[in-house]
């Protein structure tokens, strides 16, 4: 492997059924479920290992009334990762369902746009509709470890690792980066929530919970010149990822896939 190259996992932990029309602007004329998955990553290669956000846990789950199927700590144990032990995290956006578990990593640093911690600390968290998303104790968790030292702010595009880099996309929220990851197939990116499923990158379609739609469409342009191909954009939360890629090994169908091994069919 050269050094640059890293392997790719998203590991399932939460669930929520729910119809399609909720999951898009305008609503959507099939009267079908389309629920959505929640999922954490994991970059691994030669300098170590990258979790890409945090995910919730039981208790934000129940409040919130979203089902945490396995907890994020044993999804990473599954393909040998210990949580003590990672130095880096990545956060998407602040979202409650990207930045829980709050003492997972006791030794990481963790990744941020400088827009997305002036979004949820400043004048936009004064409107309940841009608020929902947050969770209060969640944003002062992550303002305690900025005193703590253990908070990097990047503006725009900046290099984590060589092969790791994130993007500012915003849209979903304003300070919204995914990351684009090289590996043995070319350049996957991880969309987190610029993209929650296929059906939005596809189709142009806006997930209802926004900041800035012109943002959103943008991103998803600029998802696609990120990655080597459009099927080498992963979306945020769509059941079909885990249909799509490999399981990371046997037993963790549903759970944990390379994302770094070519898709079936
Ligand atoms: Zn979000
Ligand atoms: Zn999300």
């Amino acid at each position: 492997m050269t050094d640059d190259l890293h392997e790719v996992y998203a590991i399932r932990y939460g669930h929520h059924d729910r119809k399609a029309a909720e999951n898009f602007i305008g609503g959507d004329p099939h009267d079908v479920l389309q629920p959505l998955d929640f999922f954490v990553w994991a970059i691994v290669g030669k300098s170590g290992v990258i979790v890409l956000d945090t995910g919730f846990d039981a208790a934000m789950g129940k409040k919130r009334q979203r089902e945490l199927i396995k907890p994020v700590g044993d999804g990473l144990k599954t393909i040998g990762i210990d949580p003590a032990a990672v130095e880096t995290v990545i956060l998407s956006h602040m979202h409650y369902d990207h930045v829980g578990n709050y003492d997972l990593f006791p030794r990481a640093r963790y990744h941020l746009q400088d827009l997305e911690m002036g979004y949820a600390t400043g004048r936009c968290m004064c409107h309940g509709a841009l608020r929902l998303p947050f969770e209060v104790e969640d944003v002062v968790s992550l303002v305690r470890k900025v005193f703590d030292g253990r908070v990097v702010f990047h503006d725009g595009e900046d290099e984590i690792v060589p092969g790791v880099t994130v993007h500012h996309i915003g849209g979903h929220s304003k300070g919204l980066q995914s990351v684009r990851v090289k590996t043995r197939r070319g350049y996957v990116v991880l969309a987190a929530d610029a993209s929650h499923l296929y059906a939005h990158l596809e189709s142009g379609r806006v997930f209802p919970l926004t900041y800035n739609v012109h943002e959103v469409v943008e991103g998803y342009v600029t998802l696609k010149k990120l990655a080597s191909s459009p099927a080498h954009v992963v979306p945020g939360h769509d059941p079909l990822v885990l249909a799509r890629y490999p399981a990371a090994k046997p037993g963790l169908e549903s759970w944990v896939v390379r994302l770094d091994a070519e898709p079936r069919g």
